[in-house]
């Protein structure tokens, strides 16, 4: 490979605001097959909205209270929706104890002397909590494709609350440009598979894989690698970074946190999807005039 022709090739995408972190990673981008995506905060705003919320056994305002409380510590987009909507219901959080983020399945804490968990089914279930409460919530989430985040207090269900997030501008000529390049699509989220079924139907996404721990994450990328695929894997949180860091090629967003950037072979600084097709056809092109 000539040195001058990777260079005119890592300074062409750097005029997109694509950021190629020396030679490799642009010889690996041109070489890509399939293109792993994270949904929340890649393929989404990452921005969602409480649509619905549902006590059992306790006040809706207590209910109210008890979440935001737990979330006021958690930096998740589910977090901050439910902060956002809690305040037109509720002005005073509870003061937080022993704060824990769970990552990819909530948060936990202590309030006023009891234990409080905000998160997944797979969190409830993991304390053993009885869900059946919920089984209606749950089942109207599933068919809106809606996210949900259940509370407990002293390992008894007390909530359900309903989530949407939304799907950033131009994602879906995204995914059309990449089948395009003859690439294939794999939606990867640790959502339920209800909420990755239907950003995947709107988007196009081929297939796709829930309920995926952040640890997880990087086994898929290693699985597909086995079949022969040449992985690019995007995304933004801390819970992509091992995922990054295994795929081909990993490309992180510029809003994303510091650890992903860290472990990304490319950086979009413009926050704009269209430049992951754009990276791709830069790199096979650079390829093309090398060889
Ligand atoms: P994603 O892959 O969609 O970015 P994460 O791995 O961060 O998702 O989280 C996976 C799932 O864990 C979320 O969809 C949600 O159900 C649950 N979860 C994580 N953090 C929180 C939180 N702070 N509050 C409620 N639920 C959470
Ligand atoms: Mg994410």
């Amino acid at each position: 490979a000539t040195p001058t022709a990777l260079m005119v090739g890592i300074g062409r995408a750097a005029t997109l605001g694509i950021l190629i972190k020396g030679h490799d990673a642009l010889e690996a981008s041109g070489t890509i097959t399939t293109v792993v995506l994270d949904k929340t905060g890649t393929l989404t705003t990452g921005r969602m909205t409480v649509e619905n919320i549902t006590a059992f056994g306790i006040p809706e305002h207590e209910l109210w209270r008890l979440t935001a409380s737990v979330e006021q510590g958690s930096e998740h987009a589910i977090a901050h929706a439910i902060q956002k909507a809690a305040a037109s219901h509720i002005t005073v959080l509870h003061p937080l104890e022993d704060f824990k983020v769970l990552p990819g399945l909530g948060a936990s804490a202590r309030i006023a002397g009891h234990p409080v968990l905000v998160g997944n089914a797979d969190l409830l279930r993991e304390h053993g909590i009885d869900l059946n409460p919920a089984a209606s919530a749950l089942a109207e989430a599933h068919e809106q494709g809606h996210t949900v985040a259940l509370v407990a207090r002293d390992a008894k269900l007390i909530g359900a609350l309903a989530l949407t997030d939304t799907i950033k501008p131009g994602a879906v000529d995204v995914i059309r440009a990449l089948h395009a390049q003859r690439l294939k699509t794999v939606l990867l989220t640790g959502d339920s598979p209800a909420a990755g079924a239907r950003i995947a139907a709107e988007l196009g996404i081929e297939r796709v894989h829930a309920g995926v721990a952040p640890a997880q994450k990087a086994d898929i990328v290693r699985q597909l690698q086995e079949t022969g695929e040449r992985v690019a894997m995007v995304g933004d949180g801390i819970n992509d970074a091992v995922a990054l860091a295994t795929a081909d090629l990993g490309l992180a967003l510029v809003s994303g946190t510091d650890i992903a950037l860290k472990a990304a072979d490319i950086i979009l600084v413009r926050d704009d999807l269209h430049v992951i097709p754009d990276a791709i056809a830069i790199s096979r092109k650079t390829l093309r005039t090398i060889r």
